[in-house]
């Protein structure tokens, strides 16, 4: 196994991609603490799955934005599992609208959870990354944060974002040990894609050369790799799990 012994706090675990990245890194041994905004009853679920595989994991209730959860967090996740080895921010939302229909709201509210949050998690835990020494960061961003997308300025925004947080975090930290890298999913079956029309997704799928939708074990195959010591010498890439959409 890859990664035992390791702890790995996995944001947005209750379900889609989190959750399976929760149970790939469970697989390989690690740890798993994870957090969720009200999904409590799938959160448990994927808690179960992962002790099922031999492993310890715990589900707290913590909005990824705000400060005083994700310090809380941590803090017992360092008290309680000992080492915190790979941070994996995940969590995120849409509230999409073509930009002049877009409230200022659904901006703010989009931008604190997907990009405000990784800030804070990754400030919380590279202190404690950076005491051991070692550590693996990586963020979940996304093709549109490459290649941007109509009606999603506020996502795209974030998604690129965390981009340029991840090439800055990797180069202020790759002389203590720690990597950090940025995974760009697709088009992934969860249900964040499942709310879209069904005439979007047709147009969708005719821009991915494999022609079809990814699965969450998909990017949660490459989330192994990067976690893992294979990965050593990797830092601060995007890397695409697509069907080879943005090409
Ligand atoms: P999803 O099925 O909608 O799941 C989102 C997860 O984030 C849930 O666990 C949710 O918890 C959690 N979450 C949302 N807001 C939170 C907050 N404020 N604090 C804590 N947890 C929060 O989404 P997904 O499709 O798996 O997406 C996962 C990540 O991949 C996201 O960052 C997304 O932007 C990115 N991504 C997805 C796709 C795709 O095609 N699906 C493509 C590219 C990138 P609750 O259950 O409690 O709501």
């Amino acid at each position: 196994m890859l990664l035992e012994k390791k702890t790995a706090i996995v944001t947005g675990g209750s379900r889609g991609i989190g959750r399976s990245i929760c149970l790939a890194l469970a697989k390989e041994g690690a740890n798993i603490v994870t957090c969720y905004a009200n999904g409590a009853e799938a959160a448990n679920e994927t808690v179960k799955m992962c002790e099922e595989l031999g492993v310890k994991a715990k589900a707290v209730k913590a909005d990824v934005a705000n400060s005083e959860d994700v310090t809380n967090m941590v803090n017992m996740v360092k008290e309680e599992f000992g080492s915190i080895d790979i941070l994996v921010n995940n969590a995120g939302i849409t509230k999409d609208n073509l930009m002049l229909k877009m409230t200022e709201e659904d901006f703010d509210q989009v931008i604190d959870t997907n990009l405000k949050g990784a800030f804070l998690f990754t400030k919380n835990v590279s202190k404690i990354m950076l005491k051991q020494r070692s550590g693996k960061i990586i963020n979940i961003s996304s093709v549109v944060g490459v290649r941007g997308n109509a009606g999603q300025v506020n996502y795209c925004a974030s998604k690129a974002g965390l981009i340029g947080m991840t090439k800055s975090v990797a180069k202020e930290l790759a002389s203590r040990g720690i990597t950090c890298n940025a995974v760009a999913p697709g088009f992934i079956e969860t249900d964040m894609t499942a709310k879209l029309p069904e005439a979007v997704v047709d147009e969708m799928l005719k821009t991915i050369p494999m022609k079809s939708m990814g699965q969450g074990e998909d990017v949660a195959n490459l989330l192994i790799f990067l976690a893992s010591e294979n990965a050593r010498y990797i830092t601060g890439q995007v890397i695409c799990v697509d069907g080879g959409m943005a090409m």
